[in-house]
């Protein structure tokens, strides 16, 4: 489908100032109130603004004064929520009977933080009675089109843990406000629903198997110094430290050649080589605007941070929550980044963004949990450029996720469906001036070779 305007699928169009840099300010009409799209979209009367187009030029931006740490603070939730702290770890393979929390479009990775705004009094006095215990419930993806009472057959869940919380009564109406941190994989091996309508579970918290070394028992204790990576090195491959990570990667291997196995068999499954590989395909996604030298270390959170910062669909980040090793999970991970160049519309296959336009506006990384005013949890992915997307309505700072950021409503030019928000500054001096936020919900990761020819149709993804 060409850019021109035979495709124009709604009134009053306007061409998206884009390369001026404008806003696309207007003086008709209603805000787009409501802080995140989807469950307004019914009652809005909303207006087409503009539409987006790739801007070849535009450049990936290299100053950038906001400040990341705003974002992670979920500030749209208001700055009166109680806080709890402590940790609450449940022993691997231990058997539990906790609450379960069902979400549409929210697969919660270990880590990862979860923002909820809770109309549902069953789930509300929930809350509550879970923060009076130890603060856990489990999460489970809800994969369902329509909320019915019935369990999903998604078998596979994670604890959430309450750091942050306030419930309050509006007008009869009580509401609450929490912020959770994904903690533990579980399966779940029984669910039952209270008489007070709770839906509960009998899970079995998945242990986290962490391989030894194999070559230890190959390799003569005198060389075992020679096989330490420091850590100062193995976050700055392309900086310098490729040519000395590579030898020192040689010699930890070199002890295969006492084995049956030739060295390049252990590389695939060995956790400092994959994250390595897994570190120089991100930076291909994000070039410098992500430090990597701030994700963590650890194999283990280091493949929960990738899992919950790429745009995997459900049935992928499932799978990867079903794995035990960080090992299996860093090689899944690393297939997976291979596979992705481009990023597409799920509903129809259009072209969005190239994997190199993500770049991160938050701590947390390119990709995290938001919740709008209506309850529904966006993960949300940040680019600084996209394309073939409408603007719907116009900008708005209430409830905005980033703070000093007015949101625009995006749809999919060719299906209509709700791709996420623009956001644009709102003060001058802000840098970016704007960037898109797309919801994970809404793409796919596919191949340069699938996008649709000039007819339009939808091809098949990976
Ligand atoms: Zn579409």
């Amino acid at each position: 489908m060409a850019d021109g305007d035979d495709d124009a699928p709604l009134m009053n169009e306007e061409e998206e100032r884009e390369n001026e840099g404008e806003n696309s300010s207007g003086d008709e009409e209603e805000e787009g109130g409501g802080g995140g799209g989807i469950p307004f979209l019914g009652r809005l009367r909303l207006e087409f603004r503009g539409r987006v187009n790739r801007d070849k030029k535009k450049k990936r931006p290299t100053k950038i004064t906001y400040d990341p740490s705003l974002p992670t603070a979920h500030s749209y939730l208001g700055s009166d929520l109680e806080e709890y702290s402590g940790r609450t770890v449940l022993d691997d393979e231990s058997y539990i009977t906790l609450p379960l929390l069902q979400l549409p479009g929210v697969v919660l990775i270990p880590g990862q933080t979860l923002p909820l705004h809770l109309f549902n009094q069953r789930i509300i006095s929930m809350m509550k009675h879970v923060i009076q215990n130890n603060r856990t419930f489990g999460l489970v993806h809800d994969s369902r089109r329509r909320l019915t009472d019935e369990m999903t057959t998604v078998t596979i869940g994670t604890t959430a843990e309450i750091y942050s919380a306030k419930d309050e009564e509006d007008s009869g109406i009580e509401t609450m406000r929490v912020k959770a941190t994904g903690r533990q994989r579980f399966r779940i091996v029984d669910t039952w629903r209270q008489a007070d309508g709770i839906l509960m579970g009998k899970v079995m918290v998945l242990p986290e198997i962490e391989v030894t070394d194999a070559l230890v028992g190959a390799r003569l204790a005198s060389h075992n110094r020679l096989k330490l990576v420091p850590v100062s090195l193995m976050a700055s491959p392309g900086a310098g430290g490729d040519s000395v990570l590579r030898q020192r990667r040689k010699r930890k291997l070199s002890a295969a050649n006492l084995t049956w196995w030739p060295p390049w068999v252990y590389e695939m499954y060995d956790c400092d080589a994959l994250i390595f590989h897994i570190k120089s395909e991100l930076r291909s996604w994000y070039e410098d605007s992500l430090t990597l030298e701030k994700v963590p270390a650890n194999p283990v959170d280091f493949s929960y941070w990738v899992a919950s910062n790429i745009p995997l669909d459900d049935n992928q980040r499932l799978g990867l929550l079903e794995i035990n090793s960080a090992v299996q999970r860093l090689r899944r991970i690393l297939d997976l980044l291979k596979k992705c160049t481009i990023l597409v519309c799920k509903g129809c296959g259009q072209h969005i963004a190239n994997k190199s336009d993500v770049f991160c506006m938050s701590l947390d990384g390119p990709m995290a949990n938001y919740v709008n005013p209506g309850g529904y949890v966006h993960e949300t992915l940040t680019l600084y450029r996209a394309q073939n997307l409408n603007l719907i309505g116009r900008p708005s700072t209430e409830n905005s996720w980033f703070p000093g950021y007015a949101w625009t409503i995006l749809q999919c030019r060719h299906c209509t469906s709700h791709m996420g928000w623009k956001f644009t500054a709102t003060k001058r001096k802000m840098k970016p001036e704007k960037f898109w936020g797309l919801t994970r919900s809404a793409l796919m990761s596919g191949m340069q070779g699938d996008i649709p020819g000039a007819d339009g149709e939808p091809s098949p993804m990976i």
